[in-house]
C-alpha cells in the first residue's frame, strides 16, 4: 500500500476550501489510487468551521483519506507537505489601496513560505489561489530559498478553462476538441487568454472563428471579467470553478499533459517570450513526470504581444511593490 500524500491547504474553512477539499479527498487531485491526509490551515477565527468541515469530512467515510489535522500555525501546517495549497488570503476590500493589499498579503505568504520552506517534504509542490495569487506565489518563493523556485505556481487554470469553454460555446465545438489554448500573465483583468496556436478539432482556433473583433471585443474581455460577472449573478464568487482549477492545475502537474495539449500554469519565467527571469507569470506548459516545461518556438503575433507585454508589465509593478515593502 502507498504511503499517504501530505496535502496542505490554506484558508481551509473560506469558500473554495469547501469545494476543494471533498474532491482532494475523493482522490481527484493526484489520482483515484493515491490515499491523501490533509492537513487544514486556518486563522484562528477559521478553526472552529474547519473543524466543522472535518466533522462532514469524516462522515463521507472517504476510502482515501488517511487523516485530516488541523492548525493556526503553519509551520505545523506545513510539516511533511508534499503538495500545498495556499488558497486563504487577504481579500481586497472597499477603499484598500493596492500597497495595503500587497503588504498584509506578504504577512501572509512570507511567513508560510519561510514555513513551507523549513517544514516541507522535498518533493513540494505549492499552488498559490489567494490573489494576487502571481504575486503572493513571488513573495512565498522569496521567503523559501532552500526550495526549488519552480515548485511555486499560481494559477491561471481556471482563465484557461473558462476560454476553453467559452470556445466551445462560440464554435459549438465540445470542450475536449480544444487544445492548446493559452493564458498568458498576470491572473488579473489584465490576463491574456490566446487563440492563436489553440485547435479546435485539428483546425486552427483563430482561422475558424475567422472573426478578430469577436476575439477582441467579446472573447478576452468575457474571459478576463467572468470573475466579477458570477459576483453579480449569484451573490458570491466563484468557489466551485476555482477549487475544479485548483485540481485540475495539480493533477496535471503531477500526472502530465495530454500528447500534442498543453496548459496554462502561472510559473517562475525562465525569460522565455520576452517575460523577465523571475517573475511568475503564466505560459503555455507542458507536464510529465511531476514536472513542467514551457512550450517554446511559439510566434507571437503582434495583437498578441501587445497584450502579453501589458499583463508582464503590470507583474512588473506588483513586483517592485513587494520589493519596495521588504516582502521579497
Ligand atoms: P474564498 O475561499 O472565496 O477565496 C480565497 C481566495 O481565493 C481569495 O483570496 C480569492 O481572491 C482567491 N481566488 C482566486 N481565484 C478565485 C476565484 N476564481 N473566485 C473566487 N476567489 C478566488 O474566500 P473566503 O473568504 O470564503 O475564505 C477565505 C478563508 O481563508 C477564510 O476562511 C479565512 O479565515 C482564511 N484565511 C486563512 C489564512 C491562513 O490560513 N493563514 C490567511 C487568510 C485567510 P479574491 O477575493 O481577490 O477573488
Amino acid at each position: 500500500t502507498r504511503t499517504p500524500v501530505n496535502v496542505t491547504v490554506t484558508g481551509a474553512a473560506g469558500q473554495i476550501g469547501y469545494a476543494l477539499l471533498f474532491r482532494i479527498a475523493s482522490g481527484h487531485l493526484l489520482g483515484a489510487d493515491v490515499p491523501v491526509k490533509l492537513r487544514l490551515l486556518e486563522i484562528p477565527q477559521g478553526l472552529k468551521a474547519a473543524e466543522g468541515t472535518a466533522m462532514e469530512l469524516d462522515d463521507c467515510a472517504f476510502p482515501l483519506l488517511k487523516g485530516i489535522d488541523i492548525f493556526d500555525d503553519p509551520n505545523q501546517a506545513f510539516e511533511g507537505a508534499n503538495v500545498a495549497l495556499l488558497v486563504g488570503a487577504r481579500p481586497r476590500t472597499k477603499g484598500m489601496e493596492r500597497g495595503d493589499l500587497l503588504s498584509a498579503n506578504g504577512g501572509i505568504f512570507k511567513p508560510q513560505g519561510k514555513a513551507i520552506n523549513d517544514h516541507a517534504a522535498d518533493d513540494i509542490k505549492v499552488l498559490v489561489v489567494g490573489n494576487p495569487a502571481n504575486t503572493n506565489a513571488l513573495i512565498a518563493q522569496a521567503a523559501a530559498p532552500d526550495v526549488p523556485a519552480e515548485r511555486f505556481t499560481a494559477m491561471t487554470r481556471l482563465d484557461h478553462n473558462r476560454a476553453i469553454s467559452q470556445l466551445a460555446k462560440k464554435t459549438g465545438a465540445d470542450v475536449t476538441d480544444i487544445k492548446r489554448l493559452t493564458i498568458w500573465g498576470n491572473h488579473s483583468a489584465t490576463q491574456y487568454p490566446d487563440v492563436f496556436h489553440a485547435e479546435i478539432a485539428g483546425k486552427n482556433a483563430a482561422e475558424v472563428i475567422g472573426d478578430q473583433a469577436w476575439l477582441a471585443d467579446e472573447f478576452i474581455p468575457t474571459v478576463a471579467k467572468r470573475g466579477a460577472a458570477i459576483i453579480e449573478a449569484r451573490g458570491a464568487s466563484s468557489a466551485a470553478s476555482a477549487a475544479n482549477a485548483a485540481i485540475d492545475h495539480v493533477h496535471t502537474w503531477v500526472n502530465g499533459t495530454a500528447e500534442g495539449d498543453w496548459t496554462s500554469m502561472g510559473i517562475p519565467s525562465d525569460g522565455s517570450y520576452g517575460v523577465p527571469a523571475g517573475l511568475i507569470s503564466s505560459f503555455p506548459v507542458t507536464c510529465k513526470d511531476g514536472k513542467y516545461e514551457i512550450v517554446q518556438g511559439l510566434d507571437v503575433n503582434e495583437f498578441s504581444r501587445a497584450r502579453i507585454d501589458a499583463s508582464v508589465a503590470e507583474l512588473i509593478e506588483e513586483r517592485d511593490a513587494v520589493r519596495e515593502l521588504g516582502l521579497i
